[in-house]
């Protein structure tokens, strides 16, 4: 019955799921954007081109010439020189227009190339120095800043990033590790409201210019991907948290009444991740409606989200997106992946922050049906999506990267324990708060809370493909007023390494339910319980804690003969024999057995099965050869059986 209900369940979620992610998709292929770390090399710059300085602030004032999609604007970097460069590179996209360039106030020739604009700096500045370099320029960004219209046929205008579109709309050093501070100030029409990061530090209009002037200023430092703006004849409306942190949303007016079903829940959501992760980082949290990927998506963007406009419905069915959002601000803002190739830090968690905040809030077995389905999604989706790690993916947007992770992080807190688990994941934030963390840094900060090593952990989750195949056999004999529990496994996946993983097994006896734990280390394992009732039915891992698919082999014929008196059979004819015996061997479970001769004196005098072995019978033929006629043991071994039998060997 549980497992009808998770299908159930599970079936209803893909398909609220699915245009969200569908589009999703669907939107980064139609623009050609990079499916992959390494293809986003070939599109833009080289992540480790430009090394050697380090932006501190960005300053950029834009005029959006609204109704039409172009922009007037000039931005100003503040960059310290960390090494001698010859030459200072700035991302910025070739497609708009650059009207004039200065460093500190001194005009300079612009030479852009390849989507970069390029500063000789030799003989003028060096190590230590910090310098401004201010960018005049106009155009129609092609990427970065979007004009979409919204279900009410409004254009709407917004930015979005992520990964690599922030040097479409303004030029900066384009990799997520470069975090600075951020000052926008948006010229706009008047009867618009502006949404952007940090906190609002001017807003005055110009009734007779028909303008008004937003400055916002994010004063922790941010990922330039993380900058954003979203303009709309908006509704602010604003509450906040118990603990005084400002939440703002920007609803369309128009949908003001579906504030209470879908969005109002948002602060009590800051103060659960708070508990679990540690006081939320920024000045406020804030969340504009606008028609990101075709309205079916949201971006975290610092402090202030961009949520899909088809995701505001009235239903509240997507309170798992405005949680995994939120998330965001602790994993991927506050703490940013170093690099793309890291990107489970930032979605893995917020994946599994989805699935905490129902296990705060609703039950614990509701939390672990959200687990199961999530390893469900990934299960169905990862044959079209392919078989990869999660750290330098091959695909960034899909279920390896955001579900598998998730389950990860899941089983790693089940390794740990809670307490651990979570002490690590604060002291994780703590120590790369408002910087960027790469994934061994996540690896070392568990391994200092734990005390333990877990380079094996890592390497077969995140570092390698796939995950364990499981088959299993079980079975149970009568001994005495006992019942003897048998239960062999065997890891069956060819692409992937042999995994090691706590399982639990749930047994069903006659008088009780019991809860077993063993320890799966090898490509066969076995493992035998005695109870005093009889067991009568298995579950494997019935808490969703292991990313695996179990495979019931079957109970072995010998579980149905319960007057049979031990746990394997061995039988030989003609005994006594003359040049051949024949040996029946009846195996009850998996693994590995060993059939060995001994003569009178206790010496091995021949092997005849050192290997492992399906349940079901075998028949092997000894031929002695030269061996002197006598008495010799045939002694069988393995899953916990040691017996032996003579036979006579007559010339
Ligand atoms: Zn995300």
């Amino acid at each position: 019955m549980r497992r009808a209900v998770i299908i159930i369940l599970f079936f209803v979620a893909i398909l609220e799921a699915m245009p969200r992610k569908a589009n999703f998709i669907a939107e980064f292929e139609n623009r050609g954007l990079p499916r992959t770390p390494a293809e986003m090399e070939l599109i833009a710059p080289l992540e480790d081109i430009w090394t050697g300085f380090d932006i501190l602030s960005y300053d950029i004032h834009i005029k959006f010439n609204i109704p039409d999609r172009s922009i007037r604007a000039s931005t100003t970097l503040t960059v310290a020189l960390l090494d001698s460069l010859d030459t200072l590179f700035i991302d910025f996209s070739h497609l708009l227009e650059i009207d004039s360039l200065f460093v500190d106030n001194n005009p300079m020739e612009i030479i852009s190339t390849n989507d970069s604009i390029r500063i000789p700096l030799g003989g003028i500045y060096g190590q230590g120095d910090t310098i401004t370099v201010r960018v005049d320029y106009h155009g129609s960004p092609w990427f970065g800043y979007l004009v979409r219209q919204n279900p009410y046929e409004q254009n709407v205008y917004f930015s979005f990033s992520e990964p690599n579109d922030a040097y479409g709309w303004f030029p900066c050093h384009n990799v997520p590790y470069d975090k600075a501070i951020f000052c926008l100030t948006a010229d706009v029409p008047l009867g618009y409201l502006v949404a952007g990061n940090g906190v609002i530090t001017l807003d005055s209009v110009d009734v007779s210019g028909g303008r008004r002037i937003v400055r916002w200023e994010e004063n922790y430092p941010m990922a330039p991907y993380l900058f954003s703006v979203a303009i709309y004849p908006y509704v602010l409306l604003i509450d906040t948290t118990e603990g005084g942190i400002p939440v703002h949303f920007y609803m369309y007016p128009e949908d003001t009444s579906k504030f209470v079903s879908d969005w109002a829940e948002t602060p009590r959501m800051i103060e659960v991740f708070s508990l679990l992760f540690g006081p939320y980082p920024f000045e406020k949290y804030g969340m504009a409606e606008a028609p990101i990927m075709g309205g079916w998506g949201a971006m975290e963007h610092q402090t202030c989200t961009t949520y899909g406009d088809r995701l505001v419905d009235g239903s509240g069915r997507f309170k798992d997106v405005v949680a995994h959002e939120l998330s965001h601000m602790w994993w991927g803002d506050m703490v940013t992946c170093g690099t793309w190739k890291d990107l489970w830090l930032n979605e893995g968690f917020a994946t599994y922050s989805e699935a905490l905040y129902i296990e705060q809030t609703q039950s614990f077995s509701a939390f672990r049906d959200y687990v199961a389905q999530l390893k469900m999604a990934y299960f169905s989706q990862e044959p079209r999506e392919g078989r990869f790690p999660i750290y330098d993916p091959e695909y960034l947007w899909g279920v390896t990267v955001y579900n598998k992770a998730a389950c990860v992080l899941d089983m790693l807190r089940y390794e740990l324990g809670d307490s651990i688990f979570f002490e690590a994941l604060r002291e994780y934030g703590n120590e790369f708060k408002y910087s960027y963390a790469v994934t061994e840094d996540f690896r070392n900060v568990c391994e200092r809370v734990s005390g333990r090593s877990l380079e094996w952990f890592f390497q077969q989750w995140i570092y390698s493909p796939g995950y364990p195949e499981l088959d299993y056999w079980w079975s149970v004999a009568s001994m005495d007023s006992a019942w003897i529990f048998h239960i062999d496994f065997h890891q069956t996946q060819t692409d992937a390494p042999i995994f090691r993983f706590p399982l639990e097994i749930q047994l069903t006896c006659a008088d009780s339910v019991r809860l077993l734990r063993v320890m799966i280390s090898n490509a066969w394992e076995s493992f035998d319980f005695i109870f005093r009732a009889r067991p009568l039915l298995v579950d494997i891992d019935p808490n969703s804690y292991v990313i695996l698919k179990v495979n019931y082999r079957g109970t072995p014929v010998f579980s149905q003969h319960e007057n049979h008196p031990g746990l394997f059979d061995l039988q030989t004819y003609p005994n006594p024999f003359n040049a051949e015996l024949k040996i029946r061997v009846f195996v009850p479970a998996a693994g590995r057995y060993y059939l060995y001769v001994y003569d009178v004196q206790g010496r091995i005098v021949d092997e005849l099965l050192n290997t492992e072995l399906y349940p079901g019978n075998y028949t092997l033929n000894w031929k002695p050869g030269s061996l002197a006629s006598g008495v010799y043991f045939l002694r069988l071994a393995g899953l916990g059986v040691d017996n032996s039998h003579p036979v006579l060997y007559i010339k």
